[in-house]
């Protein structure tokens, strides 16, 4: 069966669902993304992607052409259409199409929305029990990487290096330090048993899982540091681990080919997982 996809304002079939070659999103990546779990046919956190959507569309003035209770229905919708269990549904919204191809804002031009869903078992993803290996690039990425937008080239090529070495995930090095990986927040727990991961700002997005692993860290009384920290640091500490909506949390075994401690996934990532897991089962809409 063909999947349902919602494009400005129609459930269409997946295989039907387009928009103009004019697309702003499509010649400029002038738009921003979202992407939600979801877990038993229930989105995750959804709240806190919806913010960061409203956050981030605000920061390059585009008008969302709904309101977020409005796209927090159609999310639902699609999830219901798609009869979809557990993955995600993913959302874009650009600054439209128009013929002029100008550079600055055209006037009167609707936005484009659109989403789509697809499955995923996050949960008992087979890399929650092996870790993942990581490697590490330069970060090429523009300065305002708190805005979620649609130009990804950057972390495109980051994550094919990643493919070819056979990892999971780039991690992006700047001045020395990992600003994050190329879709997920990074982390590391020191030798002290700090948790310790890079501080919010234009150097990162603020991921929404980062945001609840943080607060559920600190409410379970680990200790937290919102600092940054460098790759010789990383393969120096007890554990590494990812967050992000589409791996919860995920431990990090190896950077460059060198094993984080004993190259197996860690107990507080093991324990941090299970404890976002039940924070999602509980708080899921
Ligand atoms: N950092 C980057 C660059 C990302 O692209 C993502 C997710 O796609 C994240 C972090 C994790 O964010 P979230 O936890 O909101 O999925």
């Amino acid at each position: 069966m063909d999947q349902i996809a919602y494009v400005n304002g129609s459930f269409v079939p997946l295989s039907e669902a387009k928009v103009s070659v004019l697309d702003r999103g499509f010649l400029f990546a002038d738009g921003i993304y979202e992407v939600a779990a979801v877990l038993d046919g229930k989105l995750i956190d959804n709240a806190s992607h919806l913010a960061r959507l409203e956050r981030s569309v605000g920061e390059i003035a585009l008008a969302l052409p709904e309101t977020t209770a409005r796209i927090e229905e159609i999310q639902k919708e699609l999830v219901k259409r798609n009869d979809l269990v557990n993955g995600m549904v993913y959302l874009e919204v650009t600054r439209g199409a128009d013929k002029s191809r100008d550079f600055a804002f055209p006037r009167g031009v609707k936005p484009t929305l659109v989403m789509f869903t697809s499955a995923k078992d996050i949960v008992d993803a087979p890399s929650a029990k092996t870790g993942i290996h990581v490697i590490t690039v330069p970060d090429i990425r523009w300065v305002r990487r708190d805005i979620k937008s649609v130009a990804l080239l950057a972390q495109v090529l980051a994550k094919q290096a990643a493919a070819e070495a056979g990892a999971a995930e780039a991690w992006m090095i700047e001045d020395g330090k990992v600003t994050e990986g190329g879709s997920s927040s990074a982390f590391i727990l020191t030798q002290d048993n700090v948790i310790v991961t890079r501080q919010n700002g234009s150097e990162i997005l603020p991921g929404c899982t980062r945001k609840a692993v943080v607060k559920l860290a600190e409410e379970h009384q680990f200790r937290v540091e919102e600092r940054p920290f460098s790759v010789d640091e990383a393969l120096a500490a007890k554990e590494a681990f990812i967050t992000s909506a589409t791996v919860f949390v995920q431990a990090v075994v190896s950077i460059d080919g060198k094993k984080v401690a004993d190259g197996k996934p860690g107990p507080i990532a093991s324990r941090l997982r299970e404890i976002y897991v039940d924070f999602a089962r509980a708080t899921a809409t």
